[in-house]
């Protein structure tokens, strides 16, 4: 049996040592751009032919497992090639068997497989494999090696934002959010297929869009920036793939008293100046409702002040603490015999100079 060479990175246009995520990102391109349903009927062989391709090279170097299979067969390879000699049965190639017809019960090959993988594929990486999950056109009744089904891609992992107030974020909530996702096509159940063709509903992609509540607890600590991680409410899948998560990206909003910095909290105090002279105790916000501060005697306007264990709490445990910044002002509703005191200290102060 002689079969062509499938250069799988070609096809999907990715380097040799492309990451994961590099070959996922071709793959989604170049499927989207290629769905037969999106050509006119003079040119839907032709985006067939290339789509078929596009899933085989993704089934291959999606899988580590199979792209390692794959690479240690492209390093003895010339490119155009033709290629015709596995011995069957390598020990190495788990499970894999070669085409024989008669090799499983029921129909022939091009009956099970509607030409969905190219020989190469199937020689490669056996029939199990290409069979796996029913393949086009919901034929089940062969179980092959691989329960992956064909073109099958997890969903997209979604990032949005959620704004919370400093108080939420220390306390930790639950929020009502409105996102738009994508959700398992109706139609097709999420297959992308409707019979021998593909799904009208989707396109083929097996997800429609849509916009929906999530009840999100937000737990306490969380920080600008902090991620949560909403499994499962992300992006739809290709096929029957899992669907991706969603991940929350943490907003605070600007707080009216406190500022974060790291697990600490700011803030400042006003006093007037004789609680500056004499020191005194004062009602101050925290995270957790007011406390009352001490003001030590002879303290000058910027002195910090530290409340112990007040502020966000800490990875390996405990607290931050929250610094209080004295500032000294003159009270604005001073009576009479206030202002007669000041004046007096005033012209005592004038007299010593
Ligand atoms: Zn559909």
């Amino acid at each position: 049996m002689t079969v062509k060479f499938q250069d799988y990175y070609e096809i999907l246009g990715v380097d040799r040592n492309a990451s994961e995520k590099e070959i996922k990102s071709a793959y989604r391109k170049l499927a989207r751009k290629w769905h037969p349903d999106l050509h006119p009927p003079g040119e839907k062989e032709k985006a067939e032919e290339q789509f078929k391709k596009i899933n085989e090279a993704y089934e291959v170097l999606k899988d580590p497992e199979k792209r390692k299979q794959y690479d240690q067969l492209g390093s003895n390879w010339k490119q155009g090639q033709d290629f015709s000699g596995f011995q069957q049965g390598r020990p190495d190639m788990g499970g894999v068997r070669f085409y024989s017809s008669g090799d499983f019960s029921g129909g022939g090959f091009e009956d099970i497989f509607e030409g969905g993988f190219s020989d190469f594929f199937r020689m490669f990486f056996g029939e199990g494999a290409a069979a796996g999950g029913g393949g086009r056109g919901g034929r089940s009744g062969f179980t092959g090696q691989g329960s992956r089904q064909r073109g099958q891609v997890r969903g997209e992992d979604v990032e949005s934002e959620i704004e919370l107030s400093l108080e939420e974020a220390f306390q930790g909530v639950t929020r009502s959010i409105r996102v738009s996702g994508s959700a398992v096509c109706a139609n097709c159940g999420g297959t992308g297929t409707a019979g021998q063709g593909f799904c009208a509903q989707c396109g083929g992609t097996g997800a429609t869009p849509e916009e929906k509540t999530l009840e999100v607890r937000v737990p306490a600590g969380v920080k600008e920036g902090s991620r949560i991680r909403l499994k499962g409410q992300g992006g739809a899948g290709l096929g029957q793939g899992q669907k991706g998560d969603l991940y929350l990206k943490v907003r605070l909003r600007p707080h009216p008293v406190f500022k974060l910095k790291g697990e600490d909290i700011e803030s400042e105090a006003i006093i007037r100046p004789d609680q500056a002279v004499f020191g005194d105790k004062i009602p101050v916000k925290t995270l957790e409702g007011e406390v009352n501060l001490t003001i030590p005697p002879n303290s000058r306007s910027g002195r910090k002040l530290r409340l112990r264990n007040k502020g966000f709490p800490k990875k390996g445990g405990g607290r931050g603490d929250q610094y209080i910044r004295l500032v000294i002002d003159t009270p604005s509703d001073m009576s009479e015999e206030e202002k007669n005191l000041y004046r007096q200290l005033h012209e005592l102060r004038k007299g010593g100079e």
